[in-house]
């Protein structure tokens, strides 16, 4: 069998995961100098714009020891964002260590921590890279000792590397081979193989990446999906060097791309096992675990008429995304759509984004919001992901909100101010633990509060040193009311929202002050009002245009006044037409400006 080693990289953002990985491929030969003037792990331009990976690659790399003897590395790429930790589980499914890269310029962060977790959890070797020990202010002895007291795992290994200069790269990769384990499994047990990612080629149809744990894959091979029992056809498979390298046989150990042969889309391939149909093997290889989503927000297509492709776009989405939710949803404002729910805001932006830009669809989507459990008088459990669906008052017993465990790490001298945040967010501290430099702190959070703006507010507040890592904790009984605002009388059930009680009346005046500053002025006088079970509880004026365009033609020139009113038009263009008031895009959005 070959020597193969797969491992992931896990590292938070900007401590060096792409320069790492560009400089092992190319320490490996996987490409030429000139290919190489593109980090090419990240594969999307979106990513690369943002600087973030959202999908999982992989590269394999061959590496030849002092000994001449051969090894294949399969380095299994993570997204490092707060919001993607289920997609880092996922690539960590498949391999048996990770790189744990920290900038010793910079220290440890929340979410490595988090991360390390999971791959503890999985039993992978931890091997510490201490990256950037090229700048004058590294300091890798305490990065050391916060790896051994904060992540508690061994150092002895640790590897102080330049990602940018080259410098330790040798040493890193003799360490990958000499520590983390080969695979284990038998080419002669039938086929079993983990999809760890699924995207759709325009060309190639359903491409998936995989890992094989026992047996041995080839071209036109009858594959069956275990748990689904579908059954599909090999038409070809190789791997990525990072270039796409067709191969004859994939092997037990091997991470490598299939193509199914099918333009129709199989949204439930990731995390699936596939054997072979001939000789088929009934043990499931353990699943990752899927992530349920934790905001929801309505997605309409910005044309009614484009509702049919934006639909199977989606679909196209969800084939790699397995943590998008979709589900048809019907607005009286804005007519057909999706009810999706998100990981987080970016991973939201980024749906928005990718339509718009891969499928050419402009979408409105209504402002995002947590999901809500109400207890009925009829004790019957009502899960709520769309304000607009609240029940009756006069039906509800309680209304329950979500709770969150807020990790977070910063420097000591930022504390005051963090946790003044926590307590504006209706936060109770649930621990707070001080290291030499650093402190580590845990905040139970309305869900709700965090999802907005927490992150930002705690990168702003620490010049952008605190980290953070949250997850759901449960649901506690809250005040809560469903606000609902009205345009020019007409109920715009996509802006109804649900607060704490306390903060229902200064949220109202606020939110009905944003929509006066976005929206156009008109012919006439708009009132903007918030009510809470149909009582008022405030309003404003959107007060009516007293320039008419066309009044300075004094009815003489007609083409002079269509030019004028097609210009007027013009400036509507993004608007949704309700009723008979034009509504910007950003009036969907104005809880994000409240603050
Ligand atoms: P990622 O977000 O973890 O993928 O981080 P990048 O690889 O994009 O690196 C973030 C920034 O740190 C970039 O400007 C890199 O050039 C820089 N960087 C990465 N590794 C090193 C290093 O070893 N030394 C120095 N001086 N800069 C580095």
């Amino acid at each position: 069998m070959k020597n193969i080693r797969n491992f992931s990289i896990i590292a938070h953002i900007d401590h060096g995961k792409t320069t790492l990985s560009d400089r092992l491929i190319q320490k490996c030969n996987g490409l030429t100098k000139r290919e190489m003037f593109n980090q090419v792990l990240d594969s999307m331009d979106l990513e690369r714009e943002r600087g973030i990976t959202i999908k999982a690659q992989s590269v394999t790399l061959k590496y030849i020891d002092k000994n001449k003897k051969i090894f294949f590395l399969n380095f299994i790429d993570t997204p490092g964002h707060v919001n993607f930790s289920h997609e880092v589980f996922r690539s960590l499914s498949a391999c048996e260590g990770v790189l744990l890269v920290i900038d010793t310029t910079q220290g440890i962060e929340a979410q490595t921590i988090a991360h390390c977790n999971y791959a503890q959890k999985l039993n992978l070797t931890i091997l510490p890279v201490l990256n950037k020990i090229d700048l004058p202010n590294s300091n890798p002895k305490k990065v050391l000792e916060d790896i051994k007291n904060i992540i508690k795992i061994p150092i002895q290994d640790a590897v102080q590397c330049s990602a940018k200069t080259g410098q330790g790269i040798s040493e890193l990769l003799k360490k990958i081979v000499q520590i983390i384990p080969q695979p284990s499994g038998n080419v002669q047990n039938s086929l079993q193989a983990l999809i760890i990612d699924s995207w759709f080629d325009k060309y190639f149809g359903i491409v998936s990446l995989i890992r094989i744990k026992n047996g041995s894959l080839k071209k036109k091979d009858k594959i069956l999906i275990i748990r689904t029992k579908k059954i599909y056809i090999i038409e070809n498979l190789g791997i990525f060097t990072p270039k796409r390298m067709p191969k004859d046989k994939l092997y037990n150990g091997e991470v490598g791309w299939i193509i199914f042969g099918s333009k129709k889309i199989d949204t439930t391939l990731v995390g699936e096992t596939i054997t072979s149909y001939k000789n088929p093997s009934n043990t499931l290889l353990p699943k990752f675990k899927k992530i349920k989503p934790k905001i929801y927000a309505g997605l309409f297509p910005f044309e009614p008429k484009k509702y049919i492709l934006f639909r199977d776009a989606l679909n196209k989405l969800k084939l790699n995304d397995i943590s998008l939710f979709t589900e048809p949803d019907n607005s009286k404002i804005l007519g057909f759509g999706f009810r999706c729910g998100f990981l987080g805001l970016l991973h939201m932006e980024i749906v928005q984004s990718r339509l718009e830009r891969e499928y050419n669809i402009k979408v409105i989507s209504t402002a995002p919001t947590v999901i809500y459990e109400i207890l009925l008088k009829n004790n019957q459990i009502l899960l709520l992901d769309n304000p607009s669906k609240f029940p009756k008052l006069d039906t509800i017993k309680e209304i329950r909100e979500p709770l969150a465990i807020c990790h977070i790490l910063t420097p000591i001298k930022y504390v005051g101010e963090i946790i003044k945040i926590c307590i504006q967010k209706r936060g109770t501290q649930q621990k707070i633990i001080y290291h030499d430099t650093c402190v580590s702190m845990s905040y139970i959070i309305p869900l709700s509060e965090i999802i907005l703006d927490f992150f930002d507010q705690l990168k702003t507040i620490s010049s952008g040193y605190a980290s953070l890592e949250y997850k759901f904790k449960k649901f506690k009984k809250s005040d809560l009311v469903k606000i609902d605002i009205l345009i020019n009388h007409i109920k715009i059930d996509s802006l109804s929202m649900i607060q704490h009680k306390k903060n229902a009346l200064k949220n109202s005046k606020k939110i009905i002050e944003v929509i006066k500053k976005i929206m156009p002025r008109h012919q006439f006088n708009i009132p903007i009002q918030a009510s809470i079970s149909n009582t008022i509880i405030a309003r404003t004026t959107i007060k009516q245009l007293r320039k008419n365009v066309i009044e300075k033609c004094y009815g003489g020139d007609i083409s002079r006044k269509k030019k004028l009113l097609k210009q007027q038009k013009k400036g509507k263009k993004k608007m949704k037409q309700i009723g008979n008031v034009n509504i910007p895009q950003e009036v969907f959005f104005s809880i994000f400006q409240m603050n």
